[in-house]
């Protein structure tokens, strides 16, 4: 096993060398059941979506968002379905089991809208753990990787904090450095400002936005329009287990196509405005 390379930026040579740009992640009829079949979340779903692309997925609670995050993440099983990443075939259905190529699950980082760290262990420890458990990553490198990661985003004071001592911002961001540290090539992030109080938001969110700038693939859920908007190449509305508008930013909010896309739209635009 190699040591993940303590680089973070994404060099342009390995951007160009996925050159399969088209379709970097290709999920083709994803079905996710429950209860033995009895609930369907995912009916069938088709996504593509490119090595430049940040795919922000938005829609009504319960229409399937973070089971495909969780899917994409392999940490489902699915009903029937592919997923291709560059262009090799990563989850599919075989027979009665799903098969996940763990290689190029190793390769996705997913941050999730509660923060998980460990609360027992600095944000060092919280930090180094699965490269040098799982990666058998040198404890050193590890750590080299963790600090120049962490005063990337300006968190190099807190490498010894617990997480009891940060801000709820701040453990955010941590989760987000700490997926950084095995060096994924696709992010996934489901409703990672959700949870957080208003002002905290903006830290986390010029994080990620800093990620995207320097060429991150990313698939975000957010209820954040502002957001959704500044940081999309491609937005996808996702209800009822399928992809029902699948558009740019300008285009998805000046002129959805589906009526259910446009009350959707109004309605959160609304909430968001608040009372008058
Ligand atoms: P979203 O993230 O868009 O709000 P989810 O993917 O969380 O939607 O959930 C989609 C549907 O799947 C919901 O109806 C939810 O109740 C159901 N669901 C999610 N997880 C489970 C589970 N472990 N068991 C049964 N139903 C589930
Ligand atoms: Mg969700």
């Amino acid at each position: 096993m190699t040591s993940a390379p303590v680089a973070i930026a994404r060099p342009a040579a390995r951007l160009e060398e996925q050159h399969l740009a088209d379709d970097f992640l290709k999920v083709r009829g994803l079905q996710k059941h429950y209860a033995q079949g009895t609930i369907k979340v995912l009916n069938g779903l088709d996504l593509t979506m490119t090595s430049t692309d940040r795919l922000v997925v938005i829609g009504p609670s319960g229409g399937g968002k973070s089971t495909l995050l969780r899917c994409i993440m392999g940490l489902e099983d699915i009903a029937a379905g592919t997923v291709d990443v560059d262009g090799d075939l990563y989850i599919s259905r075989d027979g009665s089991s799903t098969q996940i190529d763990r290689r190029i699950q190793k390769q996705i980082g997913m941050v999730f809208q509660s923060y998980t760290l460990f609360p027992h262990l600095s944000v060092m420890r919280n930090l180094i753990l699965a490269p040098v458990r799982s990666r058998k990553v040198p404890r050193g490198v590890a750590e080299d990787r963790a600090r120049e990661i962490m005063r990337r985003f300006g968190l190099d004071g807190k490498l010894n904090a617990y997480p009891s001592e940060l801000s709820g911002g701040q453990k955010q961001r941590v989760a987000v450095a700490r997926a950084l540290m095995l060096d994924p090539k696709l992010m996934l992030f489901d409703e990672v400002t959700s949870a957080l109080d208003p002002e905290l938001v903006s830290e986390v969110v010029a994080m990620i936005i800093e990620l995207a700038d320097a060429g991150m693939p990313m698939m975000i859920v957010t209820h954040d329009m502002w957001f959704a908007k500044r940081i999309a190449t491609r937005i996808v509305f996702c209800a009822g287990g399928h992809i029902v508008e699948d558009a740019p930013p300008d285009e998805f909010f000046s002129n959805p196509r589906s009526q259910r896309v446009r009350d959707f739209i109004n309605n959160v635009l609304h909430a968001n405005t608040g009372p008058e």
